[in-house]
């Protein structure tokens, strides 16, 4: 049987309480042990790399993704590319499936897919098609609780939530239903509840269609609870954390208190603006998630699919080209630390899809899904879509992952290439 000495990294593993510099030997697809190994575990049957200087992670969970690939249009990416190419061993996809589409979700993406795949199963029978462009297709009528309900529990393997949305738009069609509809699902089959919050679908042009922001934030809540998930805090659309006066609305605080939980979903609406007024007033994410999709990735789009998206109008600048370590960057670069950081995606993840303990850990016995990334201090540019620019200090990157022992290279097309801040030295 195949095995492999990960030797002298920074072997950070949350869920065991693990933080320093150490060894992890993988036999065939397990983790068989955690220290100093290198004098009783290494020998000519051994493969030895050497990981001085790098970070050895768990598998890295993404708990936001878009990978239901051609099923929704020029939304959904490869899962691979996203996934074990890009140093993350699980992903998450988030409402591509319904429970009309999942048998396609588990034959054509999750089962062929070199990553794990799980997904958060849409409220809507249409699941996540190319929605933005199509808002009566996410109207009351069509969400079906008995169906979903019943997809979601006869697929608990790879459904470990459900996945709505609390939007502008849609808020102005229809007002609480569907979110309603989508708190039932979740009460039944007592899975999280994840929420988008922020605009999505275009506003009706009609004026009794009006609808304050600032209103739906209260209103969802009630709804809601303990370990529903609330994505997009630092969201520069109106209806989510930040309220029309720029302040933060004064209920998250609460909500977080309750016991809901808080997700990146970082995306193409990513604000450094609004995740540092976030972040000031106190509240650290949980997990972090990418929300990489077809329009705000580089990509080929699929023949005949949309060439733009209503909601993406600066498509292809600033984080084009992103992945979920990429945003662990930016996090930094805000002021989180690695140590806040690592929980987000792997234990805190972990937890969300309810598997912790299985992954998302170095635990021996597990299954050795382990992400290996370098970390190098200097000074690189960020920038947002809305042209805000920061700079980062540290700067990491997928080198390659395990995803049950077997290697995987960081090699996809996405991986940002790191841009330095001061090609010419420092400023005066
Ligand atoms: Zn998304």
């Amino acid at each position: 049987m195949k095995k492999i000495l990960l030797h002298s990294g920074r072997v950070i593993d949350p869920e065991n309480s693990i933080d320093c510099v150490c060894d992890v030997m993988i036999q065939g697809n397990q983790i068989t042990a955690v220290g100093s190994l290198l004098e009783s575990h290494a020998g000519p049957e051994v493969e030895l790399i050497n990981c001085t200087g790098k970070l050895v992670l768990p598998g890295l969970i993404d708990t936001h993704s878009h990978i239901y690939q051609y099923v929704s249009g020029r939304f959904g990416l490869s899962a691979d590319m996203c996934g074990v190419y890009s140093g993350v061993t699980t992903l998450v996809d988030q409402g591509g499936a319904s429970c009309i589409t999942l048998p396609g979700f588990r034959k054509f993406i999750a089962e062929p897919a070199e990553s794990r795949v799980l997904s958060f199963l849409s409220a809507y029978l249409v699941g996540g098609l190319e929605g933005h462009f199509y808002p009566e297709l996410y109207r009351p009528a069509c969400s079906d609780v008995d169906a979903t309900v019943k997809s979601a529990l006869a697929n608990s393997d790879i459904v470990k939530g459900i996945k709505a949305h609390a939007e502008l738009g849609g808020f102005a069609r229809w007002g609480l239903d569907v979110m309603a509809k989508a708190a039932q699902i979740g009460e039944q089959t007592s899975l999280p509840v994840y929420i988008h919050f922020g605009q999505l679908w275009p506003m009706p042009d009609k004026p009794e269609y009006q609808v304050d922001p600032d209103n739906i934030f209260p209103q969802v809540l009630e709804l809601l609870k303990p370990g529903d998930v609330l994505a997009h805090p630092f969201s520069r659309h109106p209806g989510g954390f930040v309220e029309q006066n720029g302040e933060m609305h004064p209920l998250v605080g609460e909500a977080i208190e309750r016991g809901l939980k808080v997700d990146v979903g970082y995306g193409s609406h990513f604000s450094y603006k609004m995740a540092a007024k976030v972040l000031a007033a106190g509240v650290v994410p949980d997990t972090l998630g990418s929300d990489m999709h077809g329009y705000n990735t580089n990509v080929p789009a699929p023949a005949g699919t949309p060439d733009e998206h209503p909601d993406e109008e600066h498509l292809f600048t600033g984080t084009s080209r992103f992945s979920l370590v990429s945003t662990m960057v930016s996090m930094m670069a805000l002021g989180l630390s690695l140590e806040q950081l690592v929980p987000m995606v792997t234990s805190n993840a972990a937890k969300l899809v309810g598997m912790s303990g299985e992954i998302g850990t170095l635990g021996v016995g597990r299954e050795a899904d382990i992400s290996v990334l370098s970390d190098e201090e200097g000074a690189w540019l960020l920038r947002d879509n809305e042209g805000t620019e920061v700079i980062a200090h540290r700067m990491l990157q997928p080198i390659f992952c395990l995803r049950a022992g077997k290697r995987f290279d960081a090699t996809s097309q996405i991986l940002p290439v790191p841009c330095v801040a001061y090609p010419e030295g420092l400023p005066a």
